[in-house]
């Protein structure tokens, strides 16, 4: 590895001459710490100056020009703070005025006799042209001599175009070939007719002209995706390798019968996920699936069968859940599950929740260790180090929006090389789910069970609004279930919504008086919201205001109405998961979106929401509608952030750029490949160490 100026790169921005403590806190503000921060804070756009003009055929408009200043600087004091200073510089053939209104500083700064780069806006005056507010720099042959376009930074309070101008300028001179693994780097504009890095790099700051611009965000999105794809195919080709998966392998007959027990005959689309899985776990190799159905798709009952194959392999599985009240529902479904479906085999089911008394977990935990529990449904208290299994044969995640890569793959090491199984409900795109899940095979359940009445959803304004919780309360009077969502906790001054603790207020002494409300928010700890929450469950409140936090995949089949206010506030895919919670009985379902947005807009891409129920359209057209980063956030999925990259946009860049990833990682054992992956393995050290360790 040739990293001559390594050390220069990851040191502190103030190295640079002129960047002091004070600018260099304005640049933490905005992440920028070491060299090669600058180096990628990117422009968000540029401006074009024009090519050197000469003064005697100035016209109207923006003019670059190269001057000499000439005679003695007037500054006129108006007013207090308003001044004006005026010079005059020539070049070859004429004479021009330049003016800076308020800049009395601007009439000290420039020498006599050095050539300076002015760049403003020429204005036709009685008396000949002025140049007003001129931007002047040092005239530098090689920089200034071409048009060109100046980079524009996002900049915070304080910091100006100029101070970042500096700091990248300086940074990219630091930048060598040696930086970049020059070998593969050239490897791969060969091949793929791409810029090198470092010129890309370069060009992104200061481009030469408008092309350069495009190829060096060609190569950097290439770029963004193939670090990417090189980690994720270098992990997937080693579980591959290294680790041979337990072959887990069920008869036609003894799964027939646990099929016929079940209290439903399974979807087409729950069988065939349920065969790609059952292909998977007997073939020797370690499954790595992921399955996604929309909520209601019967993803359980998928994860259960499975783990029943796991158990009379005699191998444990291991379920989690992002919260408790999920957990028990998946452990009391489960267990009456086997309860009903499997008269031969005698299978435990564990339950271990962060909320368990000390001596229950010990219990658990006893039994796991000695095999007394072949299933295990929990939420993160199962990551603990203290939990152990026997022989762990398949780890599951139910809702893996709300975990990151990290804790799949913690969960994991708990076993040697278990079966992987990560369930999710979150309808992301096919093109978005290769991405953010690159190293899992993918499972569609893309039908729902038969005899699902969809929930009757209506856009209101809020006129409506009253009449709705009168509608509300005519249910809970019959004995059912209704949630109301804000958006916000409390009430805010400046933000016109309703906030879940106003209507709370408002609906207790109010319509809704004789009714039992729960009241749940994000502000709250999470035993009280699971108190809350299963307060509702239960039966015991009969309306829930809410914030959110209700999201994810929770069964309460007595609810039959969802009501979201400020509905213009939450992107569809987030309502059509609220509207999931609604329509999970045998009763009709309602859900009313009240928004009193004036956009003709926001309503119509509520609308969508009425038209179909099919979340995969839903996440498709607003996705459409507000581009991904917006709604899924990558990091939320823990991958890092994307600079310039769009998936969607650009996913013909990074088809190329995963077929470079795979072709890099087939050359792993050769250099300078090898160097190159373990470069980019170090972004993902603490995965790899668990993958290996396994
Ligand atoms: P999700 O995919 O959101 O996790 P669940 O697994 O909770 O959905 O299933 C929702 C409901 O549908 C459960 O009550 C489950 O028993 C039921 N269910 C699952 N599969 C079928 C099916 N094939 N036919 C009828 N009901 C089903
Ligand atoms: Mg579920």
């Amino acid at each position: 590895m040739a990293l001559s100026s390594e050390n220069k790169l990851s040191s502190d921005i103030q190295i640079i001459k002129g960047i002091g403590p004070k600018k260099a806190a304005l640049f933490n503000k905005l992440d920028v710490n070491t060299i090669e921060d600058a180096i990628y804070f990117f422009p968000r756009e540029y401006e074009y100056r024009s090519p050197i003009n000469k003064v005697a055929s100035i016209k109207e408009g923006m003019v670059a020009l190269c001057l000499k200043w000439k005679g003695i600087p007037q500054i006129t004091r108006k007013s207090k703070g308003l001044s004006i200073v005026i010079r005059k510089g020539y070049d070859e053939t004429g004479i021009i005025e330049c003016i800076w209104f308020n800049q009395p500083y601007k009439a000290k700064s420039y020498k006599y006799g050095t050539k300076y780069y002015v760049y403003g806006k020429a204005v036709k005056r009685p008396d000949g042209y002025q140049i007003q507010n001129p931007f002047v720099e040092e005239y530098n042959e090689l920089y200034h001599r071409q048009p060109k376009y100046l980079p524009i930074y996002p900049l915070t309070n304080g910091l100006t175009q100029r101070d970042v101008r500096l700091v990248t300028s300086e940074a990219l001179k630091l930048l060598e070939f040696e930086n970049f693994y020059y070998e593969v780097d050239r490897y791969i504009t060969k091949r793929y007719n791409l810029i090198s890095k470092v010129n890309a790099l370069r060009f992104i700051h200061y481009p030469e002209d408008a092309n350069s611009i495009r190829t060096a965000r060609t190569r950097i999105i290439f770029d963004e995706f193939l670090q990417i794809q090189v980690a994720t195919q270098f992990i997937k080709s080693r579980i591959q390798r290294n680790n041979t998966g337990h072959v887990i392998s069920i008869s036609r007959e003894t799964l027939g019968l646990f099929l016929k027990d079940l209290p439903f005959k399974l979807t087409g689309a729950q069988e065939r996920v349920l065969n790609e899985i059952l292909v998977d776990i007997k073939s020797g190799n370690v499954m790595n699936r992921l399955v996604q159905g929309d909520v209601g798709s019967g993803k359980t009952v998928i994860a259960a069968i499975a783990m029943y194959c796991v158990a009379i392999n005699g191998y444990q599985s291991v379920m989690m859940a992002p919260t408790e009240i999920l957990a028990q529902q998946h452990f009391d479904y489960l267990t009456k599950l086997f309860n009903t479906c499997n008269s031969t085999n005698k299978i435990n089911v564990g339950l271990l929740t962060g909320s368990m008394k000390e001596s229950e977990k010990r219990k658990v935990k006893s039994a796991l260790r000695s095999d007394r529990i072949q299933i295990l449904i929990g939420t993160h208290a199962v990551l603990e180090e203290n939990v152990s299994f026997r022989n762990l044969g398949l780890v599951i995640t139910d809702e893996q929006h709300r975990f990151g890569v990290r804790q799949r793959i913690q969960l994991r090491s708990k076993g040697k090389a278990p079966h992987m199984l990560v369930m999710s409900a979150t309808p992301i795109p096919r093109t978005l789910t290769h991405i953010i899940y690159g190293d899992l095979n993918l499972s569609i359940i893309d039908s729902m069970p038969p005899g699902r009445m969809p929930v009757k959803t209506y856009v209101v304004h809020s006129g409506y609004r009253k009449r709705v919780y009168n509608f509300v309360k005519k249910h809970a009077l019959q004995g059912n279930q209704a949630y109301i969502v804000c958006p916000l906790v409390e009430k805010s001054d400046n933000i016109d919504m309703r906030s879940a603790e106003l209507v709370f207020q408002e609906l207790t002494k109010g319509i809704l008086k004789e009714v039992s409300i729960g009241l749940m928010h994000g502000k709250m700890n999470a035993n009280e919201k699971e108190e809350v929450m299963q307060a509702f469950a239960e039966g015991k409140t009969q309306v829930l205001i809410s914030t959110t936090v209700i999201e994810v995949g929770i069964n309460v089949p007595n609810a039959v109405i969802m009501v979201i206010e400020n509905a213009e506030r939450f992107g569809l895919a987030q309502l059509h998961q609220l509207r999931g919670r609604v329509g999970r009985g045998d009763k009709p379902s309602y859900c009313i979106l009240i928004s009193d947005s004036k956009d003709d807009r926001a309503f119509k891409r509520l609308q969508i929401l009425s038209n179909t129920n099919d979340g995969f359209e839903i996440a498709q057209k607003d996705l459409g509608l507000r581009g991904p980063g917006e709604i899924y956030g990558l990091r939320q999925h823990g991958k890092p952030d994307f600079r310039l990259a769009d998936p969607l946009r650009d996913y013909n860049l990074y088809v190329i750029a995963e077929q470079a990833a795979k072709e890099i990682v087939k050359q792993a054992e050769i250099e300078p490949f090898k160097e190159f992956i373990c470069s980019i393995l170090e972004k993902y050290e603490d995965e790899l160490f668990t993958i290996t360790a396994n």
